[in-house]
């Protein structure tokens, strides 16, 4: 594993990166503030980041972060903005609405490419055999 020096994203300090992508000074404080948010959640389920920002005075993108990477999990439920339309969810990265319209969206893309691709081919298919009937 390759070590590598690069600034803390959070506090700008110059740090060897071992996979936690933050300086250990953050990362400590993180872990506190995971204990911190956590507890909060235990008791006030439901809360919306913003309440926890209010309450607790953790950052919210700090608290995103936290969340994507799933430390909440089980520990009590969290309301969040869905990254594609703003609507209040509990898990995941997208709302319902969005995660299908999403899926449809992938789907879609893929259906073309497939065709593209089968174009390509049916077209290599034609060379060849007109090529083969130059031959002949
Ligand atoms: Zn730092
Ligand atoms: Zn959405």
């Amino acid at each position: 594993m390759a070590n590598k020096m690069r600034n803390c994203p959070e506090c700008g300090k110059i740090f060897i990166d071992t996979g936690a992508g933050m300086c250990n000074d953050c990362l400590r404080k993180e872990e506190q503030y995971e204990v911190v948010v956590c507890s909060y959640l235990r008791d006030n389920p439901g809360s919306t980041i913003k309440q926890i920002y209010e309450n607790t005075g953790v950052k919210e993108k700090t608290i995103m972060r936290m969340l994507r990477a799933g430390r909440f999990v089980g520990k009590g439920e969290i309301n969040y903005p869905c990254e594609r339309c703003g609507k209040m969810i509990k898990e995941g990265r997208y709302c319902n609405k969005c995660a299908q319209e999403l899926k449809a969206d992938i789907k879609k893309i893929k259906d073309t490419m497939n065709q593209r691709k089968q174009a390509k081919e049916n077209q290599g298919k034609g060379s060849i055999k007109s090529r083969g009937m130059y031959l002949k």
